[in-house]
């Protein structure tokens, strides 16, 4: 048996089979329009899936149910989604108009939480307390308690990039200032990285991204830091020195017994990982305690929001079914 996990994003579309394993079998995307309305994504979101099982040879009695991980807030009462840097898919009801269009129980959910939840399912022992901060585009999070999604009051919880790590701060695009996804967003490492190499002519950069800034990713700031290259090396220290202030600032509040990095950055985990621990060690008010949070590099990618979607069927009782999770 599968469940069908399906990850809306601002530029792509990924829908995936997940079998009871929460192994990712077989996936189909497409490219979102950014005009779409919910009557209109929710068409799309039901064609992809019968594709997806037609492709697949998987018929509706293999389906369990099926999960959707959202941009914004999910609001899990009223099946909407709010405040999603207002993409037209917000108005509109979209759980219930992809639910009567199917017999399959569908569950809905922020992007970052069910990307949370898919990283928290895969470990082997599940944590009380885990936290997931997510380096992409932006600076996402989910937080997952006693097995279950900590959602807030509004389905709001979570943004953890939103926190301010500096007074007045740059602009973000929350309309505040100063926030960690300013400064912590695979964006802005790749922004501090121009900036750099425009004061270092001779830097790797330059030949890494050929001569050409706009080509510029946050692998290759990784890829020239490995080579020591020392612009390279100066903004991945300052991008972990950000960082480790806002993991800090969640550390102290909520003491998690582990802390997952994900997004794209996190698959240089081997560089950053421990520039983080060294930081946030310092910072961190329970220093002198014996047990402290673990930091870690998420393990499944860009998987992670799929599968965490699928399986959100395990999170509906407030607590992980271990027992369907081998
Ligand atoms: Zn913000």
């Amino acid at each position: 048996m599968y469940d069908i996990g399906i990850d809306v994003g601002g530029t792509g579309i990924t829908a995936g089979l997940v079998d009871d394993q929460c192994r990712l079998m077989a996936g189909k995307s497409i490219v979102t329009d950014r005009n779409w309305t919910a009557v209109a994504l929710a068409e799309v979101l039901l064609r992809l899936v019968r594709e997806l099982m037609a492709e697949n040879n998987v018929n509706s009695s293999g389906i369990h149910t099926i999960g959707v991980g959202v941009p914004g807030t999910a609001n899990g009462r009223t099946g909407r989604i709010e405040y999603a840097n207002n993409l037209p898919f917000c108005q509109g009801n979209l759980r219930e108009l992809l639910q009567r269009q199917t017999s399959k129980k569908i569950y809905f959910e922020n992007d970052a939480n069910a990307a949370a939840w898919g990283e928290y399912l895969v470990l082997d022992k599940k944590p009380e307390s885990f936290l997931m901060v997510t380096l992409g585009t932006g600076v996402g999070g989910g937080i997952i308690q006693d097995g279950k999604i900590l959602r807030g009051v509004n389905y709001a919880a979570g943004e953890l990039g939103h926190m301010t790590i500096r007074y007045n701060g740059i602009p973000c695009n929350c309309g505040r200032r100063g926030c960690l996804e300013a400064y912590a967003s695979a964006e802005a490492l790749i922004a501090r990285a121009r900036k750099a190499m425009d004061k270092k002519r001779k830097s790797l950069l330059w030949e890494l991204c050929r001569q050409n800034q706009g080509d510029m990713n946050a692998r290759l700031v990784f890829d020239a830091y490995r080579q020591g290259d020392k612009t390279a090396i100066k903004v991945v220290r300052k991008y972990a020195e950000y960082l480790s202030e806002g993991l800090a600032n969640l550390i102290n509040i909520l003491q998690p017994e582990v802390l997952c990095i994900g997004g794209g950055v996190s698959r240089s985990g081997d560089i950053l990982i421990p520039l983080l621990q060294e930081r946030v060690s310092g910072k961190i008010y329970s220093r002198d305690s014996a047990e402290n949070t673990v930091l870690t590099a998420a393990r499944l990618d860009n998987d992670a929001g799929i599968i965490g979607a699928a399986k959100l069927r395990l999170c509906e009782n407030g607590s992980v079914q271990l027992e369907t999770v081998p």
